[in-house]
């Protein structure tokens, strides 16, 4: 189970006026990896950072009332409390060119990037696949992870 993160900072506002949040740690990972990419000539954008509990719990509430069914629903996102994105330390990338939070973003540039030099930066990609957590298969979603203690890794 993943509580909501207690300390969190704006990264960025996207152009619908919402607020991305992410831990200030994370923060500071991402804008070094990003800039480091572009420097490489490869653009990561950010789909999306923190999600609360309760925004995770309204997003499955808005799939049950448009029909559909828990298997489906479960495969592609979290129960409330299971989702990394509660942490404040997971990013879903998207590169342009590429349909967001689509498993086609395995075949980019910008993946290919992210596999040599994440780790670097402490990201590490959170559900390969045959992953053993049972989630689909997710090339975009990455998790900083450097400084949480080694007795609390999976
Ligand atoms: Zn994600």
């Amino acid at each position: 189970m993943y509580a909501d993160a207690e300390q969190l900072a704006v990264v960025e506002v996207d152009a619908a006026g919402r607020e991305l949040l992410l831990t200030p740690p994370t923060v500071l990972a991402w804008q070094s990896m990003s800039e480091r990419a572009r420097r490489d000539g490869v653009e990561l954008f950010l789909v999306s950072a923190f999600r609360s509990f309760d925004r995770q719990l309204e997003i499955i509430k808005r799939k049950l009332i448009a029909g559909q069914d828990w298997e489906e629903i479960f495969r592609v996102s979290a129960p409330p409390g299971c989702s990394e994105h509660h942490t404040g330390r997971a990013v879903d990338i998207g590169t342009p060119n590429c349909k967001v939070l689509d498993e086609e973003f395995e075949q980019t540039e910008a993946f290919d990037w992210l596999v040599r030099f994440a780790g670097e930066f402490g990201f590490r990609l959170s559900y390969p696949r045959g992953n053993s957590c049972g989630y689909a298969y997710e090339p975009w979603h990455w998790c900083f992870v450097k400084d949480i203690p080694s007795a609390l890794r999976y």
